[in-house]
């Protein structure tokens, strides 16, 4: 697919993704065919179980990586949709944040507790590899880097592999360092300082992310209040940080500067929105509008400032890329991740001008740069 075409289609998903959620009943090339995706691949193995979904949304910058996710979808729908939003994310996140590569995830149907062994992985790593290099893996939800170390003895397209074996290890402290800076950067924007200090902030879920971020907002004498679903987790962060915490269905209710959701997609809702007390909304959770049009302008209708998830936890996709260029180097990954303030600033400046919502502005500018750079670049 020639990036010329491939920008056709990605101007078309941003009008049809509210159609997308009443059309469940419909094909699967349909639904591709909406999303512009440019190839799903539905893997079975009957020895070991496996099912899964690699969807490659867009190579027009490079080769295709995102995060295998297991989850025990109750419906094929349900994997499918799942597969086919996140790895048109990761285009996007890709893009926006300066990297040589395309969108693309995989989901495992099962159950991560009981399903997930040694030959389920290689089996899942020899799909992968018959792809020949058009998609590579990482880590997401109930993948962890040993599972890694199993798919990548069937595969070389295998990435956040751990440190002792020459990868970058998790790459929740990076997603959190890049999160922390796009909140800075919203903050600079929204209170005309950068500085959190004071700045009462709800972290809702604290999980690999929501910790390292609590981490950095208190060394910042950020007043935070932080909520899980699991109360043994609250306890801990808090006891850790010395933080308060808050009901799980409350935290929309608190009066809070900065409302930074960390846990599950979604969060931002026709419910929820309208219950937000806050100035803006800044936190490392994939997929944070529920519909990104309708919510997006829900946000923008109330003056409520909104950084586009996909450009501000990008930071463990910088991580996995540095892994995927090769010679893994933690200050070199740091550095790019930097760059998640300057972007975030201008996205939100950008949005301003031409009166859109700033995940409209991310989108556009993540596709202008695969327009020009797509045409341009020599594959490695
Ligand atoms: P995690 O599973 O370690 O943490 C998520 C936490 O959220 C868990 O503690 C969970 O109990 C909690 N949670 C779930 N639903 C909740 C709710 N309704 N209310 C309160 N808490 C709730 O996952 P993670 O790796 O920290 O990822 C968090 C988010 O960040 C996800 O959306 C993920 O896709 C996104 N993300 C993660 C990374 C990464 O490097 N780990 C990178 C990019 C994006």
């Amino acid at each position: 697919m020639t990036a010329k075409v491939a920008i056709q289609n990605l101007n078309q998903v941003s009008m049809e993704i509210r159609e997308l959620e009443t059309t469940q009943q419909e094909g699967v090339f349909a639904r591709v065919m909406k999303y512009g995706h440019e190839q799903v691949v539905h893997c079975y193995d009957e020895s070991t179980g496996l099912k899964a979904l690699i969807a490659i949304h867009n190579t027009a910058l490079g080769p295709a990586l995102g995060g295998t996710r297991m989850w025990n979808y109750t419906t094929e729908q349900e994997a499918l949709t799942d597969v086919l939003r996140l790895s048109r994310g990761m285009t996007f996140k890709a893009a926006i944040s300066g990297l040589n590569l395309g969108g693309g995830k995989a989901v495992l149907i099962g159950d991560a507790r009981t399903m997930k062994t040694e030959p389920y992985l290689r089996r899942f790593g020899k799909f992968i590899q018959s792809l020949g290099g058009k998609y590579w893996t990482a880590e997401d939800v109930n993948m962890k880097t040993s599972d890694m170390e199993y798919i990548g003895m069937e595969t070389k397209y295998v990435t956040g592999l751990p440190e002792t074996m020459g990868g970058g290890g998790d790459p929740s402290p990076v997603t959190a360092y890049g999160t922390y800076l796009g909140i800075k950067a919203t903050a600079k924007k929204v209170f005309g300082s950068e500085s959190l200090s004071g700045k009462k902030i709800g972290v809702q879920g604290v999980g690999q992310v929501g910790s390292h971020l609590v981490e950095r907002l208190v060394k910042e004498n950020a007043k935070v209040v932080i909520t899980d679903i699991y109360e043994d987790k609250v306890k801990e962060v808090a006891l850790k940080f010395g933080v308060d915490t808050v009901a799980q269905d409350k935290i929309y209710d608190l009066d809070m500067d900065i409302y930074a959701p960390c846990a599950l997609g979604a969060t931002l809702n026709d419910d929820t929105i309208p219950r937000l007390k806050c100035a803006m909304v800044a936190g490392g959770a994939n997929n944070q509008l529920k519909d990104e049009l309708k919510h997006g302008y829900m946000l923008m209708d109330r003056s409520i400032a909104y950084a586009p998830d996909f450009l501000i936890n990008a930071g463990g996709l910088i991580n996995v890329y540095n892994e995927y260029l090769g010679n893994y180097n933690r200050e070199r990954t740091y550095q790019q991740a930097e760059k998640i303030f300057d972007t975030c600033l201008h996205i939100l400046n950008f949005a301003e001008r031409e009166k859109i919502t700033s995940q409209e502005a991310a989108i556009q500018l993540a596709e202008k740069r695969m327009l020009e750079v797509g045409r341009v670049r020599i594959p490695r």
